[in-house]
């Protein structure tokens, strides 16, 4: 047997081929397959802002932003520079005090909304979403927990269990007990979930990211705080994918001036390099949960604090602020917006577009049935129905070289999430890409005729 490894400079000359094979055989040969039939395989080799070249010199415009972790684009150099400062810091010591997270700590506090005060460090969203409920639990000593349905917060075991996608959670129940949800936006639902006084919290994102970009009915987040009051329930509010500037503000619950008890960061607060998750909380539930010798480490994280990802944290901030990223993504998305409107009333196969700042779904309307899904009894029209999104984030990518993807609980549905750094140009391009597939597709026939043949053809040739 062939013992010999890589090294990394082996892998930089990578072509397609050896990725595929490599993944098919150590890492998720499903996901390999998925990726091959929609057409996604490609061998990217730079990434600058919102631009993606192949190894062939192509050059991609990135519209999912790293499912919201690239509001600062591609390897922004203000954020490399911070990370190339800290290299002769010890990265991981843990017999001390980390002087960069201290600092990006402090930070958090100046511009989180509220009484935001304490910081805890961790590796992820669903990290983030973990110490946010068990923090809830032990500051409030109470259990039940209370989501939304269509909800996103993470597929940890804890995250899950408060996620609301049936696919996800069934296959690892049973989930942690005492988690109930509820109608996201219906604060009727809430208020009876909520009547009995046992929730230590619930848990809301400001607008439902993975769900499928959903906007709750106005007023949702202020009359969810005020339920959350009235029954001693804490309030915890999932940015990972909305903060840091994405919907036009700071943190999305400024749309409401809303101030959460627990608020949960990840996804761009690492500046598109370095992965990181943050729960803050206020001084008062830090010290219930957390408060005194005995109890200061009851949650910990070996890798939380390190000092490259907490100096990529502060140069993050800084640089969302001093580019002043939420005001123009405001702008920006609002001019998205605009000009996707106008493409509703001429496309039958546009169902909604929604959104605030730039983070903007398209919903497609489910094809119908037509012939080739009774010649495969069904299995077309399955597949149409739950991959349309990736079908036309497909298109997108090969003849318009436009990097999207559909929503995670919401296939039909694909985001439009840039960079937020992104330019009207780029917009416009977008746009015309669009138009091009809805114009070349009227009645979506063709899209779902010719994404069916290829995976007809590729199930075949397996
Ligand atoms: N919470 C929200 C709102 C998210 O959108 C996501 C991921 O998309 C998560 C939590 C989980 O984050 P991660 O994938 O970093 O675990």
């Amino acid at each position: 047997m062939d013992k010999r490894l890589y090294n990394v400079n082996d892998v930089i000359n990578f072509t397609r081929k050896d990725i595929m094979d490599n993944y098919k055989e150590y890492v998720n040969p499903g996901f390999a397959n998925l990726i091959g039939i929609l057409g996604l395989d490609k061998n990217y080799t730079r990434a600058s802002g919102v631009s993606v070249w192949d190894s062939e010199g192509n050059e991609y415009l990135d519209f999912l932003g790293g499912f919201g972790a690239l509001n600062l684009g591609h390897n922004p150099p203000e954020v490399i520079e911070a990370v190339e400062k800290v290299k002769q810091l010890p990265n991981i010591l843990k017999s001390t005090l980390g002087k960069m997270a201290s600092a990006l700590a402090h930070n958090l506090a100046k511009i989180a909304p509220g009484d935001l005060n304490n910081t805890f460090f961790c590796n992820s969203g669903t990290e983030a979403v973990e110490g946010a409920i068990k923090t809830a639990r032990i500051a409030t000593g109470k259990t039940k927990l209370i989501s939304c349905k269509g909800s996103f917060h993470g597929k940890t075991l804890g995250a899950l269990s408060i996620t609301g996608r049936e696919k996800y959670r069934i296959p690892f129940a049973p989930l942690v007990p005492e988690c109930y949800s509820v109608p996201y936006g219906d604060l009727a639902a809430l208020e009876e979930a909520l009547a009995d006084g046992e929730a230590a919290a619930f848990i809301v994102e400001p607008i439902q990211g993975e769900g499928g970009v959903i906007l709750p009915p106005e007023g949702y987040l202020k009359g969810a705080r005020e339920l959350c009051d009235k029954y001693n329930a804490l309030l915890i509010i999932d940015e990972v994918q909305t903060g840091l500037g994405r919907t036009g503000y700071m943190f999305a619950c400024e749309y409401e001036q809303v101030s959460p008890d627990i608020m949960c960061l990840a996804k761009s607060l690492g500046g598109g390099i370095m992965p990181i998750g943050a729960f803050i909380t206020t001084k008062d539930v830090w010290n219930k949960a957390y408060g005194g010798i005995e109890k200061c480490l009851l949650h910990s994280s070996t890798f939380g604090e390190n000092s490259w990802a907490m100096a990529a944290g502060i140069a993050a901030i800084n640089s969302i602020i001093h580019k002043d990223l939420s005001k123009k993504a405001k702008e920006n998305g609002g001019y998205f917006m605009d000009k996707l409107k106008t493409l509703i009333d001429k496309y039958k196969i546009i169902k909604d577009i929604r959104g605030r700042g730039l983070l903007i779904g398209i919903e497609f309307e489910e094809p119908a049935k037509g012939l080739l899904d009774k010649i495969s009894k069904g299995t077309i029209n399955k597949l149409a129905g739950e991959y349309i999104g990736a079908m036309i984030a497909g298109e997108l990518l090969n003849t318009y070289k436009i990097i999207t993807a559909y929503t995670l609980n919401n296939p039909n549905v694909i985001r439009l999430e840039p960079p937020l750094v992104v330019t009207r140009e780029q917009i416009d391009r977008v746009i015309s890409a669009l138009e091009e597939i809805f114009e070349k597709n009227r009645g979506f026939l063709g899209i779902t005729l010719k994404s069916a043949k290829t995976v007809l053809s590729s199930i075949l040739s397996r």
